[in-house]
């Protein structure tokens, strides 16, 4: 066997436990160390025996790391850590703020071209996998519509904002997709849906001792931003209940291309995705990109990529003549 990718991981929250998790289901693959802003005697891995380094120290890592996997958030960390990282690694993240992705991918591919390596931005799910499947729905059907619905999942600014009203002592939101909008759009139909139509909202609610549930309620459901412009449920729990069923960080969702071809038949393409941990998941991704990216890199190629610049076949630990006898 050639020797193992030498992987590191920069930033431990949630995606950075989920990228050690999937590492240790790489055989090709090994996890040199994990980098953290954070004194490192603070950091606990799951696997106590991998080292963890403070961020400044990991430039003196240049020779040691094939790949660094970013696990910083998209809003403040990864804009600032992309563009530096890619200076001294190949790098893979899943930066996810739609709006800035050309931004972003320029801000990555200067540096990268000018060091020699390949950072490739926006892995994960969506974006990720489901864009892929956007551009397939597209151009295999280019006379038909676009869908792409999320959850049922677990969203952390929502959450954010259901804890922080009045008499709320804790609290959890869950984007849910509309069935009713699903069965329209699977039908053929190509519907016109409005935001209230597509999603709804769920939450689950342990009330303060003092508080009035109807009070609470109100204020959620009206919440301008949040809720307002969606049909949103608010059910109130213990906090035994709580405790016992809403710890994890479910998502995914659906994306469904329906078009017409030819003599005016109807053709659905449907992709989706559910997943018990989000971030366990998009690292999941994650891993399977680096393994592509080290392939690219090794091959010479620089700059900034994104999921639709790297070939599928790169992403498994299997050969291609492999691939091509089990899986075509
Ligand atoms: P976290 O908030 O858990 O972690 C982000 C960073 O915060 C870490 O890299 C870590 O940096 C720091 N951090 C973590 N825990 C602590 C702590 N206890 N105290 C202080 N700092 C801490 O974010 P997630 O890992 O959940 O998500 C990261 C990003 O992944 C998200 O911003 C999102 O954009 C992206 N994502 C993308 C998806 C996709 O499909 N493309 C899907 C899901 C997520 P450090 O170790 O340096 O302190």
């Amino acid at each position: 066997m050639t020797n193992p990718i030498r992987v590191g991981i920069a930033g431990y929250g949630n995606l950075g436990r989920g990228v050690e998790a999937a590492l240790s289901q790489n055989p090709d693959m090994q996890l040199v160390g994990v980098f953290s802003r954070r004194d490192p005697a603070t950091v606990e891995l799951l696997d106590s025996s991998v080292p963890v380094y403070a961020m400044a120290e990991v430039e003196g890592f240049q020779d040691k790391v094939d790949v660094m996997i970013l696990c910083g958030g998209s809003k403040s960390d990864l804009p600032e850590q992309g563009p530096y990282m890619a200076r001294f690694f190949n790098t893979v993240d899943s930066f996810d703020t739609h709006a800035k992705v050309n931004e972003y991918h320029a801000a990555l591919d200067a540096p990268a071209r000018e060091s020699g390596h390949l950072a490739m931005l926006s892995g994960g799910w969506d974006p990720g996998l489901f864009s892929l499947n956007r551009v397939y729905g597209e151009t295999i059907l280019p006379e038909g519509e676009t869908y792409t619905f999320w959850g049922k999942g677990l969203s952390q600014g929502h959450s954010d904002a259901v804890r922080r009203v009045p008499g709320v002592q804790r609290g959890v939101q869950y984007t849910l997709p509309s069935e009713t909008a699903i069965a329209r759009v699977r039908s053929g139909e190509q519907p016109e849906l409005s935001t209230r139509e597509k999603h709804t909202r769920e939450c689950y609610v342990v009330l303060e001792a003092d508080a009035d549930a109807d009070t609470v309620r109100h204020s959620i459901v009206t919440m301008p931003d949040y809720f307002a412009d969606y049909d949103t449920q608010v059910h109130f729990i213990d906090e035994a209940t709580f405790e016992r069923d809403h710890q994890s960080m479910p998502h995914g969702g659906f994306v469904i291309r329906s078009g017409l071809t030819g003599n005016n038949n109807t053709q659905t393409i449907e992709y989706s995705l559910a997943l018990n941990s989000n971030p366990e998941f998009t690292a999941s991704v994650l891993v399977a990109y680096a393994r592509a990216v080290h392939r690219l890199a090794e091959a010479g190629e620089v700059g900034a990529r994104t999921v639709f610049d790297i070939a599928p076949g790169l992403l498994s630990p299997k050969d291609p003549a492999q691939l091509r006898k089990e899986l075509l």
